[in-house]
């Protein structure tokens, strides 16, 4: 049933519960869509204000709103904030006791509940549905919508379900989809899937303009990662690793180096895991060394600087992980420290996978691959990736600070193609390198590869290095080969302050093959 509130009542409420003066961006339009009985589909980045899209019409509204949330811990979390401000909130999932859940349904159905926060697992049980049906639901929000798609970081099954449970409760249900992921595929797969195709979109920039991106070589990382924390001692940052047991490796190796750093990953004991939460939001240290387990629904503004020791599986997930840094709109740095190997492991996890899965995660490892190599604006790409066009370089970031020398490649790129084809489409960037540059290997060998009319095309070409915009001759260039004088010796690119390439790549054409060719590997 739509209900008509004025703007003025919508943010007399605004201040009253929230003790905010001023809706951001396109929060009151939202509400109001709401309000009105519509569905909407809000895309806003991290830290832009989605809660209370969702928190100020379930205070107005009459009936319990519910809210579909992926974490159990960010719901007691978001429950606990809302009972601060006044508002009786409650939470339904696997770490309710019977009673407790018994509770939780009686205050819901005696009307009294304004918010409900249910794990998507909870919702699947008859018993719960039994439940909402008889309950007076004022509209659904679906919170992390990207969770529907499998195109997403963050796949949850049981998201694919929820639109059919709603209908069942109620198909005149208002339903609200929110998201901070926004790749044109993730957006199209959550509109289908949730049957929001009628919804109105409200998408925000995705631009977060204080936050400086770049990304640097994975040689020496530790000596790298210690001189930039200790430049910017007393800031707050967090070190994201794959691995639990790199997380704990660099939270000793920072700590015997005299920083104030800890752990966090979901291996730890929770106590200990909370613990260690509580010091980082307290300032008791300065940097939380992570998995990706940590990060959502955390909102410290403060956080200066996010570093990525090893490489994300994809770049929203970067994204997101980056999104934690300046939050308070003060500037944020963003480091990736890249290595090709990086990617190959993260490529070979994949390998139990599905088929369509393992293509999903090979395409997705493909535009990390391109966003570390590309000499292009990093915000551009980014951008790019989450459907919004840029039409002038950021200015912030390490390719526009320090463009990469380019050069006009055309032979190479022939050579490369044909290669590719003679050896039918079968071969790695390495095997292909060693065909063009006529190296006799057993592998070569094998193959009969050294009779292509290709072998050893590649050896005369005359590597045109001349910097389009050469201007960072600076002191950083310690993967110069001083040993090795012969300046005859090609190389793709004249090594700047960011090598964006891998430390073991010796042929200049492993790396150019790689960054012309589609999977980037
Ligand atoms: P998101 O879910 O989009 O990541 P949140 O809902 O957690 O973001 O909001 C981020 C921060 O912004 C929170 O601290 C929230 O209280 C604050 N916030 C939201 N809306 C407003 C507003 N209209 N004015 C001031 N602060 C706001
Ligand atoms: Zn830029």
């Amino acid at each position: 049933m739509p209900i008509q509130i004025s703007n003025d009542t919508l943010k007399e409420h605004l201040k009253k519960t929230f003790g905010f003066s001023q809706f951001r961006g396109e929060q009151e339009a939202i509400i109001q869509n709401t309000l009105q009985g519509n569905n909407s589909f809000v895309l806003m980045p991290t830290g832009a204000g989605k809660s209370l899209c969702y928190q100020l019409p379930a205070i107005v509204m009459p009936g319990t709103a519910i809210v579909i949330s992926p974490l159990i811990a960010l719901m007691k979390n978001q429950v606990d904030q809302m009972i601060a401000f006044g508002v009786n909130a409650q939470f339904l999932n696997s770490s309710l006791t019977r009673s407790e859940m018994n509770r939780v349904k009686n205050e819901v159905l005696s009307g009294d509940v304004k918010l409900l926060y249910i794990a998507p697992e909870s919702l699947n049980k008859q018993e719960n549905l039994n439940f909402l049906q008889q309950a007076n639901i004022s509209f659904v929000a679906i919170d992390e919508a990207h969770c529907i798609s499998e195109w997403g970081h963050d796949f949850r099954p049981e998201y694919r379900k929820i639109r059919a449970i709603i209908e069942s409760v109620d198909e005149k249900l208002p339903i609200i989809a929110l998201t901070a992921t926004a790749t044109p595929k993730v957006q199209l797969d959550i509109q289908k899937t949730l049957n929001l195709e009628d919804a109105k979109v409200f998408k925000s920039s995705f631009n977060r303009k204080n936050l400086y991106y770049e990304i640097r070589s994975k040689k020496d990382i530790d000596k790298q990662l210690i001189r930039y924390i200790k430049s910017h001692s007393g800031k707050a940052g967090i070190i994201y690793c794959l691995s639990r047991k790199r997380v704990e490796e660099i939270a000793d190796l920072l700590h015997v180096n005299g920083i104030k750093a800890l752990p966090y990953h979901a291996g730890l004991d929770p106590a200990i895991r909370m613990a260690n939460q509580e010091s980082f939001l307290n300032e008791e240290v300065e940097v939380m060394v992570a998995t990706i387990a940590f990060g959502m629904g955390i909102d410290k503004p403060d956080v200066r600087f996010v570093i990525h020791y090893d490489a994300p599986k994809s770049l929203e997930g970067y994204y997101q992980e980056t999104g934690r840094a300046g939050r308070d709109s003060l500037d944020g740095t963003c480091i990736l420290f890249y290595t090709y190997d990086d990617i190959l492991k993260l490529d070979k996890f994949n390998k139990d996978k599905a088929v369509s899965e393992k293509e999903n995660a090979k395409l997705l490892l493909a535009e990390m691959v391109y966003y570390a190599n590309l000499g292009v604006c990093r915000r551009k790409q980014l951008l790019n990736y989450f459907g919004e066009y840029m039409a002038e370089n950021c200015g912030f970031c390490d390719n526009c600070l320090h463009p990469t020398p380019t050069f006009k490649a055309e032979r190479e790129v022939v050579l490369v193609l044909q290669a590719i084809q003679e050896t039918e489409e079968k071969f790695d960037a390495e095997h292909i390198a060693d065909v063009l540059e006529g190296k006799v290997n057993q592998y070569v060998q094998s193959y009969d590869h050294d009779k292509l009319p290709v072998f050893g095309a590649g050896k005369t070409v005359s590597w045109n290095t001349q910097a389009v915009d050469d201007d960072d001759d600076d002191d950083d260039n310690e993967d110069e080969d001083e040993d090795n004088p012969t300046p005859k010796k090609p190389k793709l690119k004249k090594k700047s302050q960011k090598d964006n390439h891998t430390e073991d790549e010796k042929s200049p054409w492993i790396s150019f093959i790689k960054q012309i060719t589609i999977h980037g590997y």
